[in-house]
């Protein structure tokens, strides 16, 4: 039997980059492997832990917030690269800050 799920007005098959306002962005994001972030995006804690750099609006430092995609795509991390689009994770992520 063919099923559709919404999400907050939206099928779960339409949930696209394109149509979402970088919600995944405003997260935490650990550098765990070197890809390349260019330094002034990155943010050391006092145990020197590295994570993306959050601005004051709490986005990611490296998102462009007029085209709202990343401006380091090539070089983003680890994580960002993992992130599915359409997964629960991304569910979590637009239904919380949609
Ligand atoms: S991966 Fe999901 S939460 Fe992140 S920008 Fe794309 S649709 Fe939005
Ligand atoms: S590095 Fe790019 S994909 Fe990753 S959180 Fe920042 S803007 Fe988003």
């Amino acid at each position: 039997m063919f099923m559709t799920i919404k999400v907050k007005n939206i099928l779960v098959s339409e949930i696209k980059c394109s149509n979402c306002e970088a919600c995944c962005c405003s997260s935490e994001v650990m550098i765990i492997s070197d890809t390349g972030v260019p330094e002034q995006h990155i943010y050391v804690d006092v145990y020197g832990n590295e994570t993306m750099l959050r601005l004051d609006d709490g986005w990611c430092s490296a998102l462009d917030r007029n085209t709202l995609l990343c401006s380091i795509y090539e070089n983003r991390p680890w994580i960002c690269r993992e992130f599915e689009m359409g997964s629960n994770e991304c569910i979590n992520e637009r239904v919380e800050k949609m």
